[in-house]
């Protein structure tokens, strides 16, 4: 994780439409009350990382936003213990004014951009309390916020409540080149992730251990246009046209690069509808290992996707303040996801159909390997795992032209599969012949 380097603090008065300044001061008496407390315990000689815990377990503030209150208190601390040789003196252990609450935008907070410029603002002033209303400010922070949002490079990081100048005040900071990333053991949906030459499956599965929702995104059309590159490349090699070839290297460097981008995005855009999600990968080390690569041409097909796409999620993802983990990937794609089978085979798998051989539980085989990895997130984090019986039927398959210049569904709009027999969506679904044989292609192929 790096440090902010580029950090700009943008202020703004707040139009409170929904809630009141009540509930923001109730916010901010908890935040003193969280400072104080951290202070006290720290007088006791308490260790730093035992104090946030305890005090987080207890405060009246979402996780996040009693965390990001005690590393304030202790970087106070922190700040007199580097200066007090210089005569610097230790913070008052209690003070009677209000402290600031401290938030993670998409946690304590959240800001929505509408069409017209304006922005609107969520305030979680406690657990369960919300505080609603349009922020107020100068054109130039506006616009810088507006850039925040827009462009990749920047983000909205956490945000401060004040009370000043007798008014409440929201102090956004926007980031450059860092992020916060939430802690993966703060996270309420486990997001297990299964990386394929031709798709990518996602399965949402809550810390109750119910599996929230599934999706498959396919991008079959960057392995057909990657294929298509090393064959031009390979013509020219031999021609020995050098020149040429590394306009095509560039070519088709940046045709990979735009398409792992598009899809990372729309893969980071699902997994950021839920609640404070962990993204669990495969551990790619172990996942080479394990691919049974056939040629040359195979590796180089495989590998860079693999761990260009991961990176590239995790990114967006910590942008989002997201975080990411991984897992060891044996036999995830072979093991029964039922908790009272688990039976492991070679032979369960068959192309992108899974058929337990011995409890005959059937699925798309990559979803299942992602519901894989989240059991195994859980087996390493409290050697326990949640008991499943099945899964929802329908494994939503969205398919997506690599080179078009949009980021949605294909022209079939998002395709639906229930991740059974081709045969069974056709009579489900009742769509036309020319349909089915796209879901079918995108099941079995
Ligand atoms: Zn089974």
């Amino acid at each position: 994780m790096q440090s902010s380097k580029l950090t700009q603090n943008l202020s703004f008065g707040l139009d409170i439409h929904t809630g009141s300044g009540d509930d923001l001061q109730t916010g901010c008496l908890e935040a003193r009350r969280i400072r104080n407390e951290t202070n006290r315990l720290d007088r006791q000689g308490w260790d730093w990382d035992d104090i946030k815990s305890t005090v987080v377990d207890n405060a009246d503030h979402v996780n996040n936003t009693t965390q990001l209150i005690v590393d304030k208190a202790l970087g106070e601390l922190e700040t007199y213990h580097d200066n007090k040789d210089d005569g610097w003196r230790r913070p008052y252990p209690y003070i009677d004014e209000s402290y600031p609450m401290v938030m993670n935008h998409g946690e304590g907070y959240r800001l929505f951009l509408e069409d017209d410029g304006t922005v609107r603002f969520r305030i979680t002033a406690t657990r369960g309390t919300h505080v609603k209303g349009d922020l107020r400010g100068s054109p130039d922070h506006f616009d810088r916020l507006q850039t925040a949002f827009n462009d990749n490079e920047w983000r909205v990081g956490t945000a401060e409540v004040v009370h000043k100048h007798n008014e409440w005040r929201l102090h956004v900071t926007v980031t450059h080149e860092t992020h916060h990333v939430a802690s993966k053991h703060d996270a309420d949906t486990i997001v297990g992730i299964d990386v394929n030459e031709d798709c990518i499956a996602l399965a949402a599965m809550s810390q109750g251990g119910s599996v929230e929702d599934s999706a498959v995104f396919e991008y079959p059309s960057v392995k057909e246009h990657r294929h298509e590159f090393f064959t031009k490349r390979k013509r020219m090699q031999k021609a020995e046209q050098t020149a040429f070839e590394t306009v095509v290297q560039t070519e088709e460097r940046d045709y990979v690069h735009d398409c792992l981008h598009k899809v990372s995005r729309k893969v980071v855009e699902w997994v950021s509808q839920f609640s404070a999600p962990v993204i669990v990968f495969e551990d790619l080390k172990d996942m080479r290992e394990s691919i049974d690569y056939g040629t040359r041409m195979n590796r180089r097909l495989h590998s860079l996707p693999f761990a260009a796409l991961q990176e590239m999620v995790s990114y967006k993802a910590a942008w989002e303040g997201i975080p990411s983990d991984d897992v060891n990937p044996e036999y995830t794609s072979q093991r029964c996801p039922r908790t009272e089978c688990q039976h492991t085979a070679r032979g369960n798998r068959h192309k992108k159909r899974f058929k337990c051989q011995q409890c005959e539980f059937q699925d798309h085989a990559d979803r299942k390997a992602a519901v894989c990895v989240v059991q195994e997130w859980f087996d390493d984090q409290y050697g326990n795992v949640p008991s499943l019986d099945r899964l929802p039927g329908r494994v939503r398959v969205m398919r997506r032209a690599a080179s078009g210049a949009g980021g949605g569904p294909d022209s079939h709009g998002a395709v639906f599969a229930s991740g059974v027999t081709s045969a069974g969506e056709a009579r489900a679904s009742g769509q036309a012949r020319e349909k089915l044989k796209t879901v079918a292609s995108a099941v079995q192929d």
